[in-house]
């Protein structure tokens, strides 16, 4: 057990993959270093443990990469699906950046492979973690450990010690070994943001905020923000903005992760509690549009949607974790999902008699649209008549939450007067608002971690040198 009434160079707060990449690079630097991980140590790594991939801009194919991914496409694709609310030199520099991620993180232990069936569509952008998020959090913390990083577990902050911008000190809920306040030279706060805190975001959303569904860890509830904002942090990003798909409403509240997500939208239709459809659901390829979902189904009443679909395209899609809710007449099926019958039976006739014959290919943007009715659906519109019939019932699952401390290159915290603090770093989830306004890109949550976690660990290293 490391002692911990000493004095460290760099204290990281966190555990996920900005936590460990900000140890690893600042003990590469020289600096010793604690990591002081919430969680306990089954559940370390928070919200990292249920990614997949990571998007790295590139020049050339790779052994796991289809084709090369410019900067200049990567700044385009983030530009556009963030409409603009991003801090264009910070992206810039993450892009650059991140090109070299895709070395350094193998050069820690962590092993990529090739997109599978079902995510061919990242095949070029995103590598993919061999053995998924857990096993590259597992890899990262042995290197880590083999450097001589300290870790401790269940070591939740509660209170920071910072006075005009500078870091002294953090306390811990529980004394660990007897000790309770933690000091360091330099800080690096990595804990996530506070997507797992219902109350804070019914400040934003209402009693709404209880119908949701956490994606990830319940440990990321935005206490080490909150202190920081509280202590002179200049904030970044609307406190609305997230990511958010819909995820199976029979999910757990907490940790559901990857397989609670439902990828069957463009096949079928989508309708509220009183049967309406609301949005069109072939509006983008998948890929690009998944992620407006969670808002969506957020804004229906009490929370719920439903996805509808025919036997025809059961197999279309990946396998889902919960089975679908069957009914061989759309009356049967309506009374299991305790919808009004003949408000179901008339969305459905309504929809059946708007789609235009075309060729289906769910692949690209095909001409299978409807016709007459509002809202449309642009793309892969096909009847729904073969029984059985089925349906998910979908909540809004909320992946992270945007709003964060406003950082510098450096992955400097940027105090409220607009100057640099003394000694305090930002990285992952916490900063995100920095670069994600709005919107998302497959993949970048990690990109963001990675690349800001490494920076603000040398940096971290090197203020406590001085
Ligand atoms: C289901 C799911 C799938 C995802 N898939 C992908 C993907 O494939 N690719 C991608 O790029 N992104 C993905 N994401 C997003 C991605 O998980 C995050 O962007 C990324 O993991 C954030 O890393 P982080 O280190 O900032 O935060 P986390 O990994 O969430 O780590 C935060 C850490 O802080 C700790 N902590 C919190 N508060 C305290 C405190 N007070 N004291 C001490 N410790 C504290 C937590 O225990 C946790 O260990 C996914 C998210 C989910 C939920």
């Amino acid at each position: 057990m490391a002692d911990l009434t000493k004095k460290f160079d760099v204290l990281v707060i966190g555990g996920g993959n900005a936590a460990l990449c900000a140890a690893i690079s600042a003990r590469r630097a020289g600096a010793s270093v604690l990591v002081l991980e919430g969680a306990p140590k089954f559940y370390r790594g928070g919200n990292t443990r249920h990614t997949r991939n990571m998007r790295c801009a590139h020049d050339a194919a790779t052994e796991i990469l289809t084709g090369p991914y410019t900067e200049e496409e990567f700044w385009d694709d983030l530009l556009r699906l963030t409409g603009g609310q991003t801090d264009e030199e910070l992206a810039k520099f993450m892009i650059r950046e991140s090109k070299d991620i895709l070395n350094w993180i193998v050069e820690q232990g962590v092993r990529w492979q090739p997109s599978l069936g079902g995510t061919l569509s990242l095949g070029r952008t995103n590598s993919f973690f061999l053995g998924g998020g857990r096993a590259m959090l597992n890899a990262l913390y042995l290197t880590a450990e083999k450097l001589g990083v300290e870790i401790v577990y269940d070591a939740e902050v509660i209170d920071l010690q910072i006075e005009d911008g500078m870091f002294l000190s953090a306390k811990l809920k529980q004394p660990i070994d007897s000790a309770v306040e933690i000091r360091a030279s330099a800080l690096v706060a990595a804990a996530g943001g506070f997507e797992a805190n219902i109350e804070w975001l019914k400040e934003y959303w209402g009693e709404a905020a209880d119908n949701f569904l956490i994606r990830g860890t319940p440990y990321n509830r935005g206490s080490i923000l909150k202190m920081l904002l509280d202590k002179g942090v200049q904030d970044i990003g609307d406190p609305t903005q997230c990511h958010a798909v819909a995820i199976d409403a029979r999910a757990p509240k907490f940790d559901g992760g990857i397989i609670t997500r439902h990828d069957s939208v463009v096949f079928g239709i989508v309708v509220n509690k009183h049967a309406q459809r609301f949005y069109d659901e072939g509006e983008d390829i998948w890929p690009k549009r998944y992620a407006i979902w969670g808002r969506l189904v957020a804004a229906q009443p009490d929370q719920i949607a439903y996805i509808i679909f025919d036997a025809s395209v059961r197999n279309s899609f990946m396998p889902t974790l919960f089975p679908p809710i069957e009914g061989t007449t759309i009356a049967e099926l309506a009374g299991k999902l305790e919808l009004d019958p003949a408000a179901l039976e008339k969305t459905i006739t309504e929809f059946n008699a708007a789609v235009q014959p075309g060729t289906f290919d769910h692949t690209i943007l095909d001409d299978c649209r409807t016709e007459g009715i509002t809202p449309p659906k642009t793309h892969w519109a096909r009847r729904i008549e073969t029984p059985p019939y089925l349906a998910y019932p979908v909540r809004p699952g909320i992946t992270f939450t945007y709003l964060g401390t406003r950082v510098n290159k450096q992955s400097r915290m940027v105090m409220k007067d607009g100057k640099p603090s003394a000694n305090m770093f930002a990285a992952g989830e916490i900063m995100a608002g920095n670069v994600l306004g709005k919107g998302y890109a497959a993949g970048i949550g990690m990109t963001i971690g990675s690349v800001f976690g490494r920076v603000a660990g040398r940096e971290a290293a090197k203020n406590a040198r001085n």
